[in-house]
């Protein structure tokens, strides 16, 4: 699954199938593992599921029968199932030997989403087939099977139909065992209108009409698979296709798009072949789809069902009007991360939610890898650096958990896809493959897949995997990073300089973020593959303890972590840094952008005064690598806002940007250039962006002359800058601007182009339109998953007021929502506060609405802004004092 990403994202989803049937093992008694949780009792394994279902689109419920072939382990009188939001019709229970059949009673209880179908005597361990009859609901939101509304081709109403199961929601579709370890195999067949398409994981094995208008499409079988994977859709689709890696690969997407399909589908093909090579087993089913869906969720934006991802329409559509370059590059991306979950995730499974990290920090490590050897020039070690320094932000917060985690609930579950798995995973791994070296580590991996394909793994599987092959020690270090919590700081000590090199003595500690001195005074201990440099040649170590001693080859001033793939923070003595901020425009794009966002958080977080890691953020220079200064122009933004009440020195910061970085985009153009850098075309939008915040006069006048030129003519704005011209005057729209923008959204048709609009309404910098575009987010105008976007958009600018609007109203709300995304949501909304009264009305709303065991989100909220409003008078004297030392 890929996180759901901003919708404006450029501010900041037939080969004879029984030969490979008989080539796996099945989904039986033995592979099930008893010392893993479950929440279903032990006493019978699935096998197989042949499903048959009939959705009725208008209604938004949907009729259907399972037959189960089962495995009773342990006599029994019931058999526990997962279900939720199903009603039965009829249960029955027939051995494989023959016999009597015998029928079943249901019972459903809903809090535990469980169904228990008692039999009126024992039945005894063998094989068995379950066949029940249900109906169930067709959702609005992206839980279980649910409908997304559109407007088609023609401009008249439409709506398709899709599946999310991930983490738990496969039970809302059809009773089942729906936890990872339990394997099996699906027969899909579906009755649907003649007219429509429907696609699955597998390719149809036949189609036929049948009464009623209807069609009987048929499935062929899956490979023994998790329940969470299962896929289905249905609409008024079109589907283009590419042979690539002896496969086919597909994107699927409302009828009329197939243009805007054609850069996914490229990127699969490019990919596929690749990832046949990386994981040593070639891609094992027929077909890989990625299908595309209108609208939004606030959980995910991308789900990789195996042989038919799914992906939200503006993650994988290349729609000139409105796509931006960073857009653009997020579809290869998406593409990268949920194709390598083909194999990590889908052909291998993690046994239990506690190892989710392993399905999502591989894949989002994975896709900077695919994306560095197939678009080495976008720059993602850069955007590799970001991910650790997001999950630093989160990981040195008191509130962190360790990379495997206990989870016992479906609850737990869906808070599971955080930054830690996904972010502090790809991190962890990074750092990994480099001190196994790249190819060990690729042999490891394949040993790994092929060892356990079409089964579930833990975490250490892996790491035996990679000791197997000749990466010796890793295990060692990869414990201490996946099952401690936290972030190592390396201090450097006094430097010598002996026989030309360099003695240094290295001390570890912890760094926090908001309980410094706890952590100094016992902090966690790692072994630390630690590199240093003076310039020359690299040494390399792993910290055993408290202290490390290190020579470094050459003398000069020392750099620890060149190449940035440790996850840990850097701690300089104040010459050492200033000698190394001296040297900064000489260094590598990655370490730049490295150092100075290890300097500034420790600055921030108070391991050294502010003006240590101002001068590193002074030092860049403003024409340096065009992905690195689109980070820096961030740090600088960060700053800004951590300026808020002060309009003086918040005055100073911006005009300091617009000097030094204004003349970077006249260099650059106000218009996309034919042939241009990929990265710089990334760089104009954060520039415009940020300059028209910062009011520069020129860009405000540019976005003034274009929106009045785009009120009557909607090409007047190139698209892939269109988001963001839009963006700075919707930021200091005046009510009328606002109307024109509300009345573009409703004319439009174009899905993602609709949506981009009513987010722009959202912000607004005028708190009466804040307002107004609440007030429009509860109205069925913008369309059902699209209203939750508006409110974290207006949470941006005004955190409190979206708050307090969602509290007043939080059941309409909740509604926007899907039910995995609900108990995060606040987290979301509360991001850009800093205010500490905030902190009793999330602690409020935790005590009124969520569970005891499902507050993290909103205790990670709360402790980020404990911390930073502790460190806001230093922060801000200390930045003052800079500025003033630096006019
Ligand atoms: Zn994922």
């Amino acid at each position: 699954m890929k996180f759901a990403v901003a919708l404006l994202a450029s501010a900041a989803l037939a080969l004879s199938f029984p030969s490979v049937l008989a080539a796996q093992p099945r989904g039986q008694v033995d592979t099930v593992d008893p010392s893993l949780p479950t929440q279903l009792p032990r006493t019978a394994v699935p096998n197989h599921y042949a499903i048959t279902v009939t959705p009725n689109v208008a209604g938004l419920t949907f009729e259907g029968t399972v037959a189960i072939d089962l495995d009773v382990i342990k006599p029994t009188r019931e058999l526990v199932l997962n279900a939720a939001d199903l009603k039965f019709a009829s249960a029955t229970l027939r051995s494989a030997k023959g016999g009597a059949v015998l029928a079943g009673r249901a019972r459903v209880n809903g809090d535990e989403q469980t169904a228990t179908f008692t039999f009126p005597r024992a039945i005894a361990t063998g094989t068995y087939r379950l066949t029940l009859a249900y109906s169930g609901k067709i959702n609005t939101q992206a839980n279980g099977l649910f409908a997304l509304d559109y407007k088609n081709k023609e401009g008249k109403d439409a709506r398709s139909l899709f599946t999310q199961f991930e983490a738990a929601d496969a039970r809302r579709f059809v009773p089942s065992w729906d936890e990872p370890d339990y394997k099996a195999s699906f027969d899909l067949t579906v009755h649907v209108p003649t007219a429509v398409m429907a696609v699955s994981n597998m390719p149809a094995a036949s189609s036929r009409p049948i009464s009623g208008g209807l069609k009987e499409v048929r499935f062929q079988t899956t490979p023994t698979m998790s329940s969470y994977l299962l896929f289905f859709a249905l609409g008024d689709f079109d589907r283009i296709t590419k042979p690539a890696g002896g496969k086919e690969v597909g994107v699927v997407m409302s009828r009329g798009n197939g243009s805007k399909g054609q850069f996914a589908l490229d990127a699969e093909a490019q990919i596929l072949p690749y990832y046949n090579d990386y994981f040593g087993t070639p891609y094992p089913l027929p077909k890989l789809d990625n299908v595309a869906g209108p609208g939004q969720s606030q959980f995910f934006g991308a789900m990789e069902n195996w042989g038919a991802i799914f992906t939200f329409e503006y993650a994988i559509l290349n729609d000139p009007a409105i796509t931006t370059e960073a857009g653009r590059q997020d579809i290869f991306v998406v593409e990268a991360h949920e194709m390598a979950h083909q194999w990590f995730g889908d052909l291998v499974t993690m046994a239990w939610w506690d190892d989710l990290w392993l399905n999502e920090g591989f894949a989002s490590w994975m896709e900077e890898k695919a994306t560095e050897h197939f678009h080495p020039d976008w720059g993602a070690d850069i955007d590799r650096v970001g991910a650790r320094e997001g999950a630093i932000g989160l990981d040195s917060l008191n509130s962190t958990h360790p990379i495997v985690q206990q989870v016992r609930t479906v609850e737990q579950a869906n808070q599971a896809f955080d930054t830690i798995a996904y972010s502090k995973g790809e991190s962890v791994i990074a750092m990994l493959e480099d001190f196994a070296g790249p190819d060990v580590w690729r042999d490891g991996i394949r040993r790994y897949i092929a060892a356990h394909a079409y089964q579930n793994s833990r975490t250490t599987d892996l790491w035996a995997a990679q000791e197997s092959v000749g990466a010796r020690g890793l295990s060692v270090i990869a414990k201490d990073f996946t099952t401690q919590p936290g972030v190592p700081l390396m201090s450097i000590g006094p430097v010598q300089c002996v026989n030309g090199s360099t003695l240094v003595s290295l001390t570890q500690s912890q760094f926090s973020a908001d309980r410094r001195d706890p952590a100094a005074a016992s902090p966690l201990l790692w072994h630390v593959p630690v590199k240093a440099t003076t310039g020359g040649a690299v040494a390399k170590t792993v910290t055993a303890g408290r202290t490390t001693q290190l020579s470094v080859p050459g003398c000069g001033p020392l750099m620890l972590n060149p190449g940035q793939q440790g996850y840990y923070r850097t701690l300089y003595t104040p010459q050492q840094a200033a000698a190394l901020a001296a040297r900064l425009p000489q260094l590598a794009p990655v370490d730049q952008y490295g150092i100075i966002s290890d300097s500034m958080s420790l600055s921030l977080a108070g391991y050294q005064p502010m003006q240590t890691g101002l001068d590193f953020l002074g030092a860049m220079p403003a024409n340096g690598n065009a992905k690195v200064v689109q980070r820096i122009l961030g740090r600088w933004d960060d700053l800004f806002e951590r300026m808020d009440g002060d309009p003086a020195a918040q005055a100073d910061i911006a005009s300091r940007v617009v000097r030094a970085y204004g003349p970077r985009l006249l260099q650059l153009g106000f218009a996309p250039k034919q042939g241009e850098p990929a990265v710089d075309a990334l760089l104009r939008p954060t520039l415009i962006g940020l300059l028209g915040k910062y009011r520069d006069p020129a860009v405000l006048a540019e976005a003034s002359r274009l929106f009045a030129a785009w009120k009557t003519n909607p090409d007047a704005i190139p698209g892939s800058l269109k988001s963001t011209w839009l963006g700075v005057i919707a930021r200091n729209a005046d009510a009328a601007t606002w109307d024109a923008i509300h009345e573009r959204a409703r004319a439009t048709t174009g899905t993602v182009e609709r949506a981009s609009f009513y987010q722009l309404l959202g912000r607004a910098k005028d708190e009466a339109l804040a307002r107004r575009t609440l007030e429009l987010a509860l109205t069925d105008e913008p369309g059902k998953t699209i209203s939750s976007g508006m409110i974290t958009a207006v949470a941006a600018a005004h955190p409190r007021l979206a708050i307090d609007f969602v509290l007043a109203h939080l059941a309409q709300v909740n509604q926007l929502i899907d039910i995995s995304g609900r108990s995060s949501f606040m987290q979301r909304l509360a991001a850009s506060s800093r205010d500490s009264a905030l902190i009793p009305v999330l602690q409020d709303f935790a005590q009124a609405n969520l569970a005891e065991s499902d507050r993290k989100p909103v205790q990670r909220a709360i402790d980020r802004i404990r911390s930073e409003s502790a460190q806001a008078p230093r922060i801000r004297s200390e930045t003052l004092a800079w500025l003033k030392l630096h006019p």
